[in-house]
């Protein structure tokens, strides 16, 4: 099947070419009450929110963004991108950093918590802020770019541990800096020899397709390899304008990784996750993760219930080509790391065979071979210290 990806409408009281302007679609975010009421009939949980301005995490949309939600406070792209009383309503569970970032780390806009990869964080800037957010601790602070005493501590941090092999470019959204400051991190990543994999974190593609240029792809590829990892959330996030940014870096030799996250009432569904994973497929993008919403603050009335999750991922098990299928994941609150779940279709196991009854209901055995044929292979020693390295990588 083709999918359609519909344009968005643009007001009439913009320009063409202003709407298709980054810097005007941020320069015009809303960002206040005043901002909303313009664009949306608030309903009383929304209103009050705003009465809650200072105690709610951040209020930010692009005019672009905005335009993509519908007129019921239920609309699912309203939900992630519109400020809600029930942020902060009595939670089960409400932490400010539920990934521990803050304990892991050891420079400025450093997130050092796996052995060879690290987080750095060149902006605090989005141009929406999700509701959904697990970063509220640092995200939104508006400092902008990261300071240079900063950048060169952080840089420095790469370059004094040879055991990191990716960066991860996040904040914030990376791609709400320019392209000379975007252009300067990579070429400064790319100098230092053990930094493999660059990848850039970014809701851009989805809340600003138009950020998304020839010119910032062609930076991305001068510094290859490089991987883009988008936030799709939602089908209907992908209008003609994202589907073409996704397909822009992808022509270009950029591969694009997509992240979901549950979230209650916005994409809890199987089919909803399912149109999402077969039209990022068509255009190219591998459906990376489906991640269980974090307890961030403000998320409660977001989350989705573990169970909820698991049989969303059961359903789609086996109907749903591999390739779009994406890996269904838990982060351990507090900094613990990620908890895969795969349905079990084990049914019994011993040392000699395990038994199996499929997604369909299919049962069979694997026998394993005898342990006297299981050879060790010979180059194994070749590639053995690249091993120790990584397992030495944080000391
Ligand atoms: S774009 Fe990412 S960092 Fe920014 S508010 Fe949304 S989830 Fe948080």
């Amino acid at each position: 099947m083709k999918f359609d990806f519909k344009p968005t409408t643009i007001p009439d009281s913009v320009s063409i070419s202003d709407w298709k302007n980054w810097t005007w679609q941020l320069r015009n975010s809303l960002k206040t009450y005043k901002d909303f009421i313009g664009h949306f009939d608030l309903s009383l949980e929304e209103r009050e929110a705003f009465n809650h301005g200072e105690e709610v995490f951040n209020i930010r949309t692009t005019p672009y963004y905005a335009q993509l939600a519908g007129k019921s406070s239920s609309d699912p792209i309203r939900r992630i991108l519109m400020p809600n009383i029930l942020e902060l309503a009595a939670p089960a569970q409400a932490m400010l950093d539920p990934l521990g970032e803050r304990k892991n780390n050891p420079a400025p806009r450093i997130i050092h918590r796996y052995p060879d990869r690290v987080l750095f964080l060149i902006t605090d800037i989005c141009s929406v802020y999700c509701r959904f957010c697990t970063r509220k601790h640092f995200t939104g602070q508006e400092e902008a770019f990261v300071r240079p005493d900063e950048y060169e501590k952080a840089l420095n941090y790469i370059k004094t541990h040879a055991g990191i092999r990716e960066v991860i470019l996040s904040g914030g959204d990376p791609l709400t800096v320019g392209d000379a400051q975007l252009d300067r991190t990579l070429f400064d990543l790319r100098k230092i020899d053990h930094v493999e994999i660059i990848r850039v974190g970014t809701r851009m593609p989805v809340v600003c397709p138009m950020r998304v240029s020839e010119d910032v792809v062609r930076i991305l590829r001068k510094h290859k390899p490089v991987f883009l990892m988008s936030h799709f959330n939602h089908p209907r996030e992908l209008t003609a304008e994202a589907a073409a940014a996704v397909e822009l870096f992808v022509d270009h030799g950029i591969p694009v990784m997509n992240q979901m996250v549950l979230l209650n009432g916005v994409n809890n569904h199987p089919a909803i996750v399912q149109a999402l994973s077969r039209r990022l497929l068509y255009l190219r993008a591998k459906p990376y993760y489906m991640f269980q919403c974090d307890p961030s603050r403000g998320t409660d009335h977001l989350r989705t219930s573990i169970e909820d999750s698991l049989q969303i991922q059961k359903e789609l098990w086996g109907n749903l080509s591999g390739l779009a299928m994406p890996n269904f994941s838990v982060d351990i609150p507090d900094g613990g790391g990620k908890a895969y779940y795969v349905p079990n279709y084990e049914v019994f196991k011993s040392e000699e065979k395990r038994s199996y009854q499929g997604w369909d209901g299919i049962a069979a055995e694997y026998m394993n071979p005898s342990a006297a044929q299981i050879l060790k292979p010979q180059d194994a020693e070749m590639y053995y210290q690249e091993w120790e390295d990584l397992k030495g990588a944080r000391t």
